[in-house]
């Protein structure tokens, strides 16, 4: 195995360190930027770097580039800090899901918006009643001639507030198991009947929302891929959510400040930047592993899981490190309140831990 990096890659990521400087000069720096730092200018110029739909197929106006060139771009963004989160959702998972379910109409339509940076997209999933059992989801589309009629609740909805389109995934049909009878709907967020009242977090962001759907109308061409069997598409496109770079970097900044008013002399602190420096080692790994799609059928799980924990306990040092006065800094406060979210968000650590038993292991369900 050669883990050394090409030329072509070690120029790419000086290009993208560069790049995501300027942008931090620019815009600033975000904590968590993937999902904090909103600039659609940004995203425009992500844009024209070439650096949206990097991995997507040529014929659908993608780069066609390989997956370790957009695991370097991404990498080097969210560690800089870098305001990516316009374009983020639609590039990681949008963007392929289209490509695997959409019709070419759908295709022609939607994705030339987003490799532009024109558009931002958010994932309609959770709702109050529905978060790690997402069959439980009750939003409804029902068939009235040429329009779905959407009502019910969306929550945690990122981006709700300030997105151009949602990928919802609803209910089409009440017949059959759990499973059965979920459908994925594009609503473009300016349809008449939707309301969206964004959830401001104790951190102060206000990326989630609710999002409520009364009669909203949609024309039936919108629904991508398989009518009422799209419970696969959803489990797919979240193997796109989970075994990112996204997963382990958010709070690296964060980090590199702490590690310079560590006290290095101290042998236990020591051995704690040695324990989080193996472990970003390992979760890199894991992730090249998954880009590369050499991990198992499922396992985007458990990098998920060892991502985000990896992440939490940066967070713990960064708290450690910095004593009561984590409380006084803005940006740390900030990133640390933040931490928790890291292991709920694209579904919890205990949730990761069933998949990884249950659907990668086989182990029996107690
Ligand atoms: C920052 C952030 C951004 C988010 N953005 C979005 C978004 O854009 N779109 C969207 O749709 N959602 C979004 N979410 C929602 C997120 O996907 C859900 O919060 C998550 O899936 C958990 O669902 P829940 O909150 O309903 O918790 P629940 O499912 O109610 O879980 C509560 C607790 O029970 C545990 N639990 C539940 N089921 C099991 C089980 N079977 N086995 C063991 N333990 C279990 C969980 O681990 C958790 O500890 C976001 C969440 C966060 C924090």
């Amino acid at each position: 195995m050669d883990f050394t990096w090409t030329p072509e890659q070690i120029e790419l990521r000086e290009r993208a360190r560069q790049v995501a400087s300027n942008a931090v000069a620019v815009y600033g720096r975000h904590n968590d930027s993937w999902i904090n730092g909103f600039s659609k200018e940004f995203a425009r110029e992500m844009a024209a770097q070439g650096w949206i739909g990097m991995t997507w197929p040529k014929e659908f106006g993608g780069g066609g580039r390989p997956p370790l060139e957009r695991l370097i771009v991404g990498e080097e963004m969210i560690k800089a800090g870098a305001p990516v989160a316009a374009m983020w959702f639609a590039d990681r998972q949008m963007g392929p899901s289209l490509i695997t379910y959409g019709r070419p109409d759908q295709q022609a339509e939607f994705l030339p918006k987003i490799l532009s940076g024109e558009t931002t997209w958010c994932i309609g999933m959770s709702e109050p009643d529905a978060g790690s059992d997402l069959a439980a989801l009750k939003t409804s589309a029902i068939r009235d001639g040429d329009s779905w009629v959407i009502n019910g609740q969306k929550i945690w909805t990122s981006f709700g507030e300030v997105a151009d389109y949602c990928y919802l995934i609803c209910r089409t049909s009440m017949e059959g198991p759990p499973h059965a009878g979920i459908s994925e709907i594009i609503v473009p967020m300016d349809t008449p009947g939707i309301e969206v009242r964004p959830i401001k977090d104790m951190t102060t962001n206000r990326h989630f929302c609710e999002v409520f759907y009364t009669d909203v109308r949609v024309p039936v061409d919108n629904l991508v891929g398989v009518e009422g069997a799209a419970f696969k598409q959803t489990m797919r496109q979240l193997e796109h959510e989970r075994g990112g770079i996204d997963r382990l970097v958010s709070n690296y900044a964060l980090y590199q400040i702490a590690l310079e008013q560590a006290d290095r002399s101290d042998p236990v602190v020591r051995q704690e930047i040695a324990a989080l420096e193996i472990g970003y080692r390992i979760g890199r790994l894991l992730v090249i592993r998954e880009v590369l799609r050499q991990a198992p059928t499922g396992f985007s799980a458990a990098t998920k899981c060892f991502g985000t924990e990896h992440e939490v306990r940066v967070a713990e040092f960064v708290a450690r490190t910095f004593g009561a006065q984590a409380t006084l800094w803005d940006p740390l406060t900030q990133g640390l309140i933040y931490a928790p979210g890291y292991t709920i968000m694209g579904g919890t650590s205990n949730v990761m831990r069933n998949i990884l038993g249950e659907r990668v292991l086989g182990l029996p369900r107690s």
